[in-house]
């Protein structure tokens, strides 16, 4: 069974729109282009025409990248339209709703109720480790529940769902719900992608983003990766012309110079080791938690006060309410920021004990 039968029935119906022919040396007297380029603004090449309706090459490239085929992958305005596509095709307003974890990225919650759904909340403990817990997920399903969304590695805490709970969550929700894992930031994992396990599960989806590890969050580029027929679906909804020529452009371009990407990557997880060494040293700091992401959550004995000190010195730091009241959470910088960073620390601490 493809989950596209859990979506609601207007959008199982949806065809994508019927973008106007693009054929290299014709007329283009279909489009309602203007025939002029624009001499008001400067691009390597005339913006007076559409882009592709959807960028075939990228996608190709990215399907190539991530291990999927090419009608697996839909490309996205970063990965966080995928999740507003997502919910607006599964829930029905008012009547269907999500489930997820709690600390986490905010935006699932926030799309839910743009459309009009429910969230239901699992919350993941301190004293736990931030444990994701499969079975506490699958008894908060309901027959209403459309979507699981999994954050792993999870924003902001940096824990990992093991594959083996993952399995057994889209094992548990197999005929009902689709399963959205949102891997931004799996690069730093050392793991491998969950996308291997969608040949057996057809329930999941898999975002994934090109604003972390791959350094071009100003492109707005991400995709969605998982069954042919969801990605049709998805790809019904998604405005035409997503992504603008520049932009497609650009991130064909940058996904060429892989050396780079890579290196970026092993110099983020090389400084987020060196850092966490140096924050455990500071007597403010109660505990880094292990972090298999681009940044570090931290709790010190007075967050709010460290918050504050950094941004007096000019350096900028994110602070949660609730259970992590006490953490902070710092993104991994270049090896200069992250020694002002330590700096300013050190100064802190120097300062309480004088
Ligand atoms: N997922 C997670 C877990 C994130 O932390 C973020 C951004 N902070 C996103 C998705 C959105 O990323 P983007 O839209 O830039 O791809």
């Amino acid at each position: 069974m493809s989950i596209v039968e859990l979506a609601r029935p207007e959008i199982q119906a949806l065809r994508p729109y019927q973008a106007a022919e693009q054929v290299d040396d014709t007329v283009r007297l279909n489009a309602n282009e203007s025939p002029d380029a624009s001499e008001a603004g400067r691009f390597r090449r005339p913006l007076n025409r559409y882009p592709e309706v959807r960028p075939q090459r990228l996608r190709h490239e990215l399907a190539r990248r991530f291990g999927c085929a090419d009608d697996e992958l839909l490309v996205t305005r970063g990965s966080s339209e995928a999740i507003d596509l997502i919910i607006r095709s599964f829930c029905r307003p008012g009547v269907d709703n999500i489930v997820t974890h709690e600390p986490s990225f905010s935006m699932y919650r926030h799309y839910a109720r743009v459309q009009g759904a429910s969230v239901a909340e699992v919350r993941t403990r301190a004293n736990q480790d931030f444990r994701i817990d499969v079975d506490a997920l699958l008894g908060e399903c309901r027959t209403t529940t459309r979507i699981v969304f999994i954050c792993s590695p999870n924003n902001p805490t940096g824990t990992l769902l093991p594959a083996a709970d993952l399995e057994r969550l889209l094992e548990g929700r197999k005929a009902t719900s689709a399963v959205v894992v949102d891997e931004a930031y799996i690069e730093f994992a050392g793991v491998p992608s969950v996308i291997g396990l969608l040949k057996r599960h057809p329930n999941l989806l898999v975002l994934r983003t090109l604003s972390k590890a791959l350094g071009i969050a100003g492109a707005r580029c991400g995709a969605v990766i998982g069954e042919a027929d969801v990605i049709n679906m998805l790809n019904a909804v998604q405005a035409p012309y997503a992504l603008a020529t520049p932009v497609i452009e650009y991130v064909e371009d940058a996904l060429g110079n892989t050396d780079a990407l890579a290196s970026s990557v092993d110099r983020i997880m090389a400084e987020r080791e060196r850092l966490r060494r140096r924050l455990s040293g500071f007597a403010f700091v109660r505990r880094v938690w292990p972090s298999a992401a681009n940044f570090l959550l931290v709790e010190c004995e007075d967050a709010a006060a460290v918050m504050h000190y950094c941004q007096d010195q000019k350096i900028l730091l994110r602070h949660f309410g609730g259970e992590l009241a006490d953490c902070i959470r710092i993104s991994i910088g270049s090896t200069s920021e992250n020694d002002r960073l330590v700096q300013a620390l050190e100064n802190l601490e120097e300062s309480a004990v004088g």
